[in-house]
């Protein structure tokens, strides 16, 4: 599951099968801090819901 999310996919709910919603969550303004991106992920069936950090491979 943690895997698929590096990836910037959409992992699926390990209990409904169901693709969770993912929104980034942002501390800020659009466009920074997105070497340390957050996103949260919610599960449309069960409300099951996890926050992971997420590193996109963005080298600067
Ligand atoms: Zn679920």
């Amino acid at each position: 599951m943690r895997a698929v999310v590096q990836g910037g996919g959409v992992p699926d709910c390990p209990r409904c099968q169901v693709r969770m919603t993912h929104r980034p969550i942002g501390g800020g303004s659009f466009g920074l801090g997105y070497h340390r991106q957050r996103e949260w992920l919610l599960c449309p069936s069960c409300r099951r819901s996890a926050i992971f950090d997420v590193r996109r491979g963005t080298r600067l």
